[in-house]
């Protein structure tokens, strides 16, 4: 487990500071959010949020004095001040109560009310789970919508209407999906069928917003559970048309026991971490452009790689994710495949897809290889599971042995071939390096002398 998430006991004593020092001026201060939530439901957190009556100028004033913080102009305007312990590193957002204004598109709200009240706060937050506030110093808790009895009967509420909370912000919509996902919780039938039919009010979310909570749904522990939903299904399609072409659209073949958009949230499951995550979503994105009907009776999605690869980055540049992400994650679809499970593959194999992807991308494609092939059929499970574990030993040994898999680790350069041979540069001495590359994988010793002999015939065909 990495030290970013292990409970951490420091903040919560800087945030009782933060909160002291505000009660000490006669404002009221609470925990509120996502920490309130889940430190009742035991599970550790990460942000803790403050909400308090004091107004952002008031909150300035009572941390100017104070050496141990600065205090960071986040959200100025709907009432947030950032305090930062410098040392620790720590910080919380401090927010004063307010009612949020009108909504005009279903985007942010034109402009926030600050009230004194911890009760109006909370109900202009998303579900009622979220709306919980916590009294550090009496321990105890403000929940006038009935957060508590719904985290116990494991329930994600709307706070008041759902159809009007879900159109003053459709994001909530998205929202109410990733806490199921996150928290394995039931979507009250209201709020979920309010939900469902407000879906299209999601194309007014900007694409940031869409793509934040797409991902923390999917690296979510019951991803595939809220995926698979009506709820799940209906925002999948609003947000990526794409995948209409494989959703409810049967495998037809002897590898697979479930259509291709079960299959594929079966190999999400297997996986984990982000990158991981999205790469098995997007990975058979392809098959329903590409399938075909084979005389032997099966369907077959020959080249599904490249339509996969191509509609992933399609898809994640619409939602602004980073390009270097975007590159990753397309790495990891289009070679997913890569190894076959019929065929057997020697460490010639590992080195020329060495010699197109990193060590480190390489280690990432058998991790998604690996919750592909626990996704297949038993028989195919067993075979391609031993082909995998085999290529990642190869991998590993020529990693840490430094065998030569590319340009780089050739014994003769560039300018090697041009002095020796009297050759101009251009792309004629990369085919050469290349060649040279695939002699040396295929057995050929890595060393100059050898390497000219093998260009010196290739020259004279
Ligand atoms: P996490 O931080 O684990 O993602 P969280 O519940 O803290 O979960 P945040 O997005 O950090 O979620 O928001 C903090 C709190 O602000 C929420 O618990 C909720 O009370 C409120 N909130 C956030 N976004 C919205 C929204 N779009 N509409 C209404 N309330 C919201
Ligand atoms: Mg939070």
């Amino acid at each position: 487990m990495s030290l970013v998430n292990q409970p951490r006991k420091e903040p919560e004593r800087e945030a009782a500071e933060v909160l002291r020092e505000l009660t000490n001026r006669g404002f009221s201060a609470y925990m509120v959010g996502g920490c309130v939530r889940d430190k009742l439901l035991k599970r550790e957190f990460c942000d803790i949020d403050i909400a308090t009556s004091a107004l952002p100028e008031q909150v300035r004033a009572v941390f100017a004095a104070n050496p141990a913080v600065e205090i960071i102009p986040t959200g100025e305007k709907h009432g947030t001040l950032t305090v930062r312990f410098p040392l620790s590193g720590n910080s919380f957002e401090v927010t004063t109560y307010r009612l949020d204004g009108e909504y005009s598109d279903s985007r942010r709200p034109e402009s926030v009310e600050f009230v004194a009240d911890i009760a109006a706060d909370l109900s202009r937050r998303d579900f009622t789970v979220n709306a919980i506030a916590y009294d550090v110093f009496s321990d105890e808790y403000i929940d006038p919508f009935g957060g508590i009895a719904d985290i116990q009967r494991k329930i994600i509420r709307a706070v008041g209407n759902p159809a009007e909370r879900f159109t003053e912000d459709a994001l909530r919509i998205m929202r109410a999906l990733r806490f199921s996902a996150v928290l394995g919780f039931e979507i009250e039938a209201e709020t979920r069928e309010s939900a469902i039919s407000l879906v299209p009010k999601i194309r007014n979310v900007s694409s940031e917003r869409i793509s934040g909570e797409f991902v923390k749904t999917l690296t979510a522990e019951f991803a595939d559970d809220a995926l698979i939903s009506e709820l799940g299904l209906r925002i999948v399609e609003q947000i990526m048309p794409e995948f209409r072409t494989i959703i409810n659209v049967p495998h037809e073949n002897k590898w697979h026991c479930c259509d291709i958009y079960e299959h594929t949230l079966k190999v999400v499951s297997g996986c984990s971490g982000r990158t991981l995550r999205l790469a098995a979503f997007f990975h058979d994105l392809g098959k329903g452009l590409t399938k075909t009907r084979g005389s032997d009776g099966y369907s077959h999605y020959y080249g599904h790689q490249e339509y996969s690869e191509l509609l992933t980055r399609k898809i994640m540049t619409r939602l602004r994710f980073s390009t270097r992400e975007i590159d990753l994650v397309c790495t990891l679809v289009l070679y997913h495949d890569a190894v076959d499970g019929r065929l057997s593959h020697t460490s010639a194999f590992t080195k020329r897809l060495l010699n197109k992807i990193s060590p480190e991308t390489f280690e990432l494609l058998l991790d998604l290889s690996e919750a592909d092939v626990r996704a297949h059929v038993p028989a195919l499970r067993e075979h391609k599971g031993k082909i995998l574990a085999q290529i990642r030993e190869d991998l590993r040994y020529i990693t840490a042995n430094k065998l030569p898999y590319s340009v780089r680790d050739l014994a003769l350069s560039g300018s090697d071939i041009m002095r020796e041979f009297s050759l101009p540069p251009g792309p004629l001495i990369g085919e050469l390096l290349e060649y040279c590359v695939e002699a040396v994988i295929d057995g050929t010793a890595n060393e100059k002398a050898e390497l000219l002999t093998v260009i010196r015939s290739k020259l004279a065909e």
